[in-house]
C-alpha cells in the first residue's frame, strides 16, 4: 500500500444535448453496459484510492443502485450532485472530498475508452510536475477563425496537442484554483472566458505550469451518435 492517497472524480452530470437522445449519453449502452461503467471500472482496477462520482440532480439512487450496486463498485465513497456547468461540476466533486487525498483525478465520465496505463502515466507525471493533462498531438492542421468565419491564425501544429482527461492535479492546487473560479466566475464570463478544462483552471488562476501526457487517440469523448459506434469498434478490438 502507497502512502500517497489518490482520489478521481468522475464527472456524469451533463445533459448529453449534441447526442440528441432522450437518455443521458453517459447511460447509453455500449455491449451491454453503460458507458458510465466503463470509466469506473478503469479507475476501480487502478491505483486510485477512492473516487467521487458526480451525477445529475435527482439521479443518485439510480447509479446506486444500477451501476454501482449491480457492477460491485467498491472505490465510490461520495455520489454528489453535480452542476449547471462542467467546472460546477468538478468543483462540488472537489468539496465532497473529506478524506485523506494527495492528488485529484479528474475525468470525463463520457470516456469509456480510458484505461491503466493511461490512468498511471498520469500518475506518475503528476507527483513530478504537481498538475498535468492527458492528451495526443493534433494530427490534422488546426485553424483559428473569426467572428466572420474566416481563417484568423494557423497555430503550429507540432504544438498543438488535442486534451483529453484524466486532468490530474496536487490537491493543495486544485483546490483554491476551483475556491477562486467559483468566487470570480462573473468576472470570467466577463472577460468571455469559457472553462472548458481543468488545466484552464490551474493556469489562470494559480499561475502553475501543467504539463503534457501521452493518452491515446482511442481515449474518445462520447459527443455525438457516431461516437457510440466508434467505441463499440475500438472495444471490440
Ligand atoms: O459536455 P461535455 O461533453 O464537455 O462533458 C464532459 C463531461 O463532463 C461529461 O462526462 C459530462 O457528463 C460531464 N459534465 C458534468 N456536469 C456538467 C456538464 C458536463 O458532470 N454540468
Amino acid at each position: 500500500m502507497s502512502d500517497i492517497k489518490t482520489t478521481a472524480i468522475v464527472l456524469a452530470a451533463g445533459q448529453g444535448k449534441r447526442m440528441q437522445s432522450k437518455v443521458h449519453k453517459q447511460y447509453l449502452m455500449i455491449q451491454d453496459r453503460p458507458v458510465l461503467y466503463y470509466s469506473l471500472k478503469a479507475f476501480e482496477d487502478s491505483i486510485i484510492d477512492d473516487i467521487v462520482l458526480v451525477v445529475g440532480k435527482g439521479e443518485e439512487e439510480f447509479c446506486r443502485e444500477e451501476i454501482l450496486k449491480k457492477y460491485g463498485f467498491r472505490k465510490v465513497r461520495e455520489i454528489v450532485e453535480g452542476g449547471k456547468e462542467r467546472y460546477h461540476s468538478v468543483a462540488y466533486g472537489i468539496r465532497a472530498i473529506c478524506w485523506s487525498c494527495d492528488y485529484v483525478f479528474i475525468h470525463d465520465g463520457a470516456r469509456p475508452l480510458v484505461n491503466d496505463e493511461i490512468i498511471t502515466r498520469a500518475y506518475e507525471e503528476v507527483k513530478r510536475s504537481r498538475a498535468c493533462i492527458v492528451g495526443m498531438p493534433v494530427k490534422d492542421t488546426i485553424k483559428i477563425s473569426d467572428e466572420e468565419g474566416y481563417v484568423a491564425d494557423t497555430p503550429i501544429r507540432s504544438k498543438v496537442w488535442q486534451i483529453q482527461t484524466p486532468q490530474a492535479f496536487e490537491k493543495n492546487i486544485i483546490t483554491p484554483a476551483y475556491e477562486k473560479l467559483l468566487a470570480d466566475e462573473e468576472k470570467l464570463s466577463a472577460e468571455g472566458i469559457t472553462v472548458t478544462d481543468d488545466a484552464m483552471v490551474v493556469e489562470y488562476f494559480m499561475k502553475i505550469p501543467v504539463k503534457l501526457v501521452k493518452g491515446s487517440y482511442e481515449n474518445i469523448k462520447i459527443t455525438t451518435p457516431e461516437d457510440l459506434k466508434t467505441a463499440e469498434i475500438l472495444m471490440d478490438r
